[in-house]
């Protein structure tokens, strides 16, 4: 089974069985196939009798993409499981545990977490979770922080952006988040009844510089380890537990772009409520809810990377020098408001959307809530290099209603 080839359930039962020691010798395993089939097979496979399972992801050799195929390198698989063990290191708790990694057929088996929701799933149906902005903040601050100049030795750190360079699916993002938005491209996806938006987008000269300084620091700035696609479809999540998946974009770059994307797939939720929450009353409390979790996110990643760098930072001037903390931290607030915008815009008009909005079934709710998160996008990018305090992202949502 050595050479690579995509695995059948069979298949992938029998990798499972020689796996030693996890599943009892003899034992029955059923398998299901339960990816989304677009970049990765991913295979449940479960042994009834004992209620054991565990979780096998494949890499695809290609992406499928608008029922067009694009070859996608395998590498991303080892990326992926590198990654994992990293920030289970880093962040205890907070990933899968990874059980096991296959260079050959670029397969990582981890821990199965089908007890947890997709947290997208979950606040599509208004769910709340307490432990979330505890949660996230802590995986932020500890990958971020330790991964970076800050936090580890710096000749190591050189070493291991080598062992993190992902030039394609950096590409993936660098055309799909921070280009074609901006212009006419084929990748592009959006509705008639919001093609003046569109237009609007590809002629915002002002809006375009944002951009384009956002683009420029993602291709040159390799500040921390990025989980790279910390949306929250990558992210597991019950009231007690928080399990962030899925890091096969995973490589050095600002540390803003993974914290945007937290709060940018809460803004989109936000814009859903449009029509999710069907009650006035109701809509307005849960989207209390999503700000106030905004805030408690940004509030707590500040405190708890401002505590690690207090106990473990590793530079001298960066440690001594009175006032770099605070410039630091709010370029970091900046930024994530920046790449926030960045991916509101994206998710709206670009090739890749997301179910909380392109699932509202009322053409008119849809598009109000489409207007609603370009709105609060476009915001976000326009005054992102003006931002001193993270109220005023809930200020700039507010206004957006
Ligand atoms: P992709 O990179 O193709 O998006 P993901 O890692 O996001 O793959 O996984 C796709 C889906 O597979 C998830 O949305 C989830 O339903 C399921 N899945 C992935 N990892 C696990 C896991 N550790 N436990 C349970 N289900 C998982
Ligand atoms: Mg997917
Ligand atoms: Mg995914
Ligand atoms: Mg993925």
């Amino acid at each position: 089974m050595s050479a690579y080839h995509p695995l059948t359930e069979q298949e992938a039962i029998e990798l499972a069985q020689s796996l030693s020691n996890f599943f009892p010798e003899g034992a029955k395993l059923q398998s299901r196939e339960i990816g989304d089939g677009n970049l990765n097979l991913v295979f449940h496979i479960s042994d009834p009798a004992t209620g054991k399972s565990l979780i096998m992801k494949q890499a695809l050799p290609y992406a499928k993409v608008v029922g067009e195929s694009w070859p996608l390198t395998l590498d991303r698989a080892r990326i992926e499981s590198e990654a994992l063990i990293i920030e289970g290191k880093l962040a205890p708790g907070l990933v899968p545990q990874v059980y096991h990694y296959d260079a050959d057929l670029a397969l990582t088996i981890m821990e199965d977490l089908s007890d947890h929701v997709i947290m997208r799933r979950g606040l599509i149906e208004c769910g709340r979770y307490p432990k979330f902005a505890n949660d996230i903040s802590e995986f932020l601050a500890n990958t971020l922080f330790f991964t970076s100049d800050l936090g580890m030795n710096q000749q190591q750190k050189k070493l291991q952006v080598q062992n993190f360079i992902n030039p394609e699916l950096c590409k993936i993002t660098e055309d799909l988040i921070f280009d074609d938005p901006y212009t006419v491209s084929e990748n592009n996806n959006f509705e008639d009844a919001i093609a003046d938006e569109a237009e609007a987008l590809r002629a915002d000269t002002a809006l375009h510089l944002e951009v384009a300084l956002l683009r420029q620091k993602f291709l040159t700035n390799a500040q921390a380890l990025l989980h790279g696609d910390l949306h929250t479809g990558s992210i597991f999540i019950t009231p007690e537990s928080t399990k962030v998946i899925d890091p096969e974009f995973a490589y050095y770059g600002p540390m803003g772009f993974d914290i945007g994307a937290v709060l940018a797939n809460l803004l989109l939720n936000y814009a859903g409520q449009e029509y999710w929450s069907t009650e006035d009353r109701a809509r307005e409390e849960y989207r209390a809810y999503l700000l106030d979790t905004i805030q408690a996110i940004w509030t707590q990643f500040d405190q708890k990377f401002r505590a690690l760098w207090d106990e473990h930072g590793v530079d001298r001037m960066a440690n001594e020098t009175e006032d770099f903390q605070n410039f630091y931290m709010q370029s970091l607030l900046q930024d994530s408001i920046g790449y926030a915008g960045c991916k509101m815009v994206r998710r709206i008009v670009g090739l890749a959307h997301v179910a909380d909005i392109d699932k509202i079934p009322d053409p008119e709710k849809r598009e109000k809530a489409q207007r609603l998160a370009l709105a609060i996008g476009k915001a976000l990018l326009k005054w992102n290099r003006k931002a001193a305090s993270i109220d005023e992202v809930l200020e700039i949502a507010k206004k957006g209603v």
